[in-house]
Parts: structure tokens; sequence; C-alpha cells
């Protein structure tokens, strides 16, 4: 998607830090981070927000989950715990409209969230 400024960082026309890189996903971390670790997992396919997901993309999702549990052993978060956050439209914050996923940790994180 031309405008997307995600599909731009998997095809790394703008640069990030990478965290983990496979078939169908892309890490790298938040250039805005909520906590000492703050990686945004991203389909690569443009997918614009969870509301456009299809039952078909049950195996994206797995990915997704599979990649969250590596970069939590990666970074060490795996037994201290960390949250996995999608904000979906307007109402929850919703900045960039390609599916993210915000894996957070490495501090005590507060329950409800503001
Ligand atoms: P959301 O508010 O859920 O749409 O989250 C979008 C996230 O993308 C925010 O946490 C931003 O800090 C992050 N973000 C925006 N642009 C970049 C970028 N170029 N590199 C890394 N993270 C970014």
């Amino acid at each position: 998607m031309p405008d997307c400024i995600f599909c731009k960082i998997i095809d790394k026309k703008i640069p990030s830090d990478i965290v983990l890189e496979n078939n169908g996903i892309f890490a790298f971390r938040d250039i805005n981070p909520q906590a000492p670790v703050h990686v945004l997992i991203i389909p690569k396919k443009h997918i614009p927000s969870l509301m456009d997901l299809h039952d078909t993309d049950g195996k994206l999702l797995g990915q997704v989950y599979a990649a969250a549990r590596e970069i939590a052993k990666k970074e060490k978060v795996d037994e201290t715990g960390f949250r996995i956050v999608v904000n979906n439209g307007a109402d929850a914050g919703q900045a960039v409209a390609h599916l993210h996923f915000h894996l957070l940790g490495k501090r005590k994180l507060l329950w409800p969230p503001g």
C-alpha cells in the first residue's frame, strides 16, 4: 500500500530497528516506546485493522503469536510477563492503519489501561 508508513518500513524505504523478520511477519521497535520493551509485530500483508481480518487469516494470526513468543524470549520477558495490545479504531487511538500488535514488557504494566 503506497501511502502506508508500515508498508514502507517493511520495504525498508523507511529505516527501523528490526527485531524479527520472516516470510509473513515483520517486527521492529516502536519509535515512541511506552515500556523498556516495546516492539510492533505486523503482518507483511497490508490489513488496515482487526476488523479487516477474515476467517481465512487464522494462519497469519498463528504466525503473529509465534513471533510474539520468539520475541518475548529474545527480549527476556517470557518469564517476567508482557502484554500484547491491538488498538482498533479511533476510540482505541489507532494511529496507523496497518494491523499491528504492540508487545510491551520489562516494567509493571497497569490495569485497567488508560
Ligand atoms: P497505534 O496508536 O496503535 O496505531 O500505534 C502506532 C504506533 O506506531 C505508535 O506507538 C507509534 O509510536 C509507532 N510508530 C509510528 N511511526 C513509527 C516508525 N517510523 N517507527 C517505529 N514506530 C512507529
